[in-house]
């Protein structure tokens, strides 16, 4: 009788009907197509790749060490001595779980020290700390807006933010990449149709590492009573005199900027995300919003006390990101110089090499692991086919020596790449 029966024997697998069957989906037959695809070209696989070390400058993926353009840890911060320690104070403590929300029993002091010093650093008023960083921007997002408002977002916002939208009954509407024209024009034609009107952007878009016009975005949104969010995953820990994001950048008014986002995985090198601003704000996120706190466990300890050290440390040592930039601006101009399409990458750590076809993209991605550089395609869906480039995450270990080695070979492979095909 089957109650006896051990449970890694359930029987014979019999075939589905129909409608369960997962491989008659299309969705599944493009990732067959992909799959056909790189064996038949006998590309090696490269994703999901096991990591046996920190990843910093240079990773070591399946016992190979290469030099590592695809990580968030801009400022090598992850396998900080001192941040580690952090991580494992908090745990000796906490142990590995705050095992709840943090509103019943989740709340540690970490949680609070953390926003109250990313509160000190931005001059917002407050702050709340969750656990992932695309769930935050999706979540907060999601809960501010209502179906007498309008979403005026930039066209490479991140996905996070574009699902955050998609989950209100907000009119969506997105603008042309930096532009402000567009954005007016948006504006007027819908001056006084809509309760609230809220605009998005990000400190430095994650796939062009472009930054936008903020004092205009600010003097925009000011004559048009709007809110201005920026999304800050990329830019806080890099940019402005002492890396302190947008706010350090620009030298405005922090209140100008009415929410931030910020993720705790690029320059914190840990895992979680934020929202700063008024009180008021910060307050409905706390008690109202799902997914923010509510209905979900707290950042774990290590996370938080992580966050908290690496925090510490870039206000301590601008001189990390200055050299993050240092470096980036070496590789642009290095890159340009060999004749390469750095697009509009400027000042910030994001720099993508624009191959503008899947295929070449896939093949110098390919051709650039075997040399020892692990820097991965970016393709369609994630951005325009004939905007397919290889994205680089410039990291402030790296060095020149690294940097021009990479160009170098960038310009060799390109020099005997195969015409592409158009399979995809
Ligand atoms: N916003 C942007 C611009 C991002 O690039 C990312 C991560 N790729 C996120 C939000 C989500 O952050 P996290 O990685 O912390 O989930």
């Amino acid at each position: 009788n089957a109650a006896k029966k051990p449970p890694q024997s359930r029987g014979e697998v019999k075939a589905s009907p129909a409608f369960y069957q997962f491989d008659k989906f299309p969705e599944y037959k493009e990732f067959t197509t992909m799959e056909w695809y790189l064996d038949k070209e006998k590309y090696p696989r490269t994703q999901f790749l096991k990591r046996l070390s920190v990843s910093d400058a240079t990773v070591n993926l399946e016992g190979r060490e290469m030099i590592n353009y695809s990580t968030y840890n801009y400022l090598g911060l992850a396998g900080d001595a001192r941040v580690k320690e952090a991580a494992k104070r908090a745990v000796d403590t906490f142990g590995t779980s705050t095992g709840s929300g943090r509103s019943i029993t989740g709340e540690i002091e970490l949680h609070r020290a953390f926003e109250n010093e990313i509160c000190e650093v931005l001059g917002t008023e407050d702050a709340v700390l969750s656990v992932g960083g695309y769930s935050t921007n999706t979540f907060a997002i999601g809960y501010l807006c209502r179906n007498k408002d309008l979403i005026l977002y930039d066209e490479l916002i991140h996905n996070s933010a574009l699902a955050g939208c998609k989950m209100t009954a907000a009119r969506r509407i997105g603008f042309p990449h930096n532009d402000y024209e567009a954005l007016e024009a948006l504006l007027a034609e819908n001056r006084g149709k809509f309760e609230r009107v809220l605009i998005l952007v990000e400190g430095v878009y994650s796939m062009d590492g472009d930054i936008p016009d903020l004092p205009r975005l600010i003097d925009i949104k000011r004559r048009y009573k709007a809110l201005l969010m920026v999304d800050e995953a990329h830019s806080f820990g890099i940019i402005g005199p002492n890396g302190l994001g947008v706010t350090d950048y620009f030298d405005f008014d922090p209140h100008d900027v009415d929410i931030y986002f910020g993720s705790l995985s690029k320059s914190f090198g840990t895992c979680g995300g934020y929202i700063a601003g008024p009180k008021p704000l910060i307050a409905m996120l706390k008690y109202f919003a799902p997914g923010v706190l509510l209905y979900g466990a707290a950042p774990t300890p290590a996370n938080t006390a992580a966050g908290l050290e690496a925090l510490r440390i870039m206000r301590a040592e601008p001189q990390r990101a200055r050299r993050l930039v240092d470096n980036a601006r070496y590789f642009v101009q290095r890159a340009k110089a060999a004749g390469l399409d750095t697009y509009n990458s400027h000042d910030s750590a994001v720099v993508p090499l624009m191959c503008r076809d899947s295929e070449l993209a896939l093949w110098l991605s390919m051709a650039l692991f075997g040399q020892g550089i692990c820097a991965y395609p970016m393709l369609h869906p994630i951005v325009p086919r004939d905007k397919s480039r290889l994205r680089f995450f410039i990291n402030t270990f790296h060095t020149h020596q690294q940097l021009d080695y990479t160009i170098q070979c960038i310009v060799d492979n390109l020099r005997v790449a195969p015409k592409s095909k158009g399979v995809f």
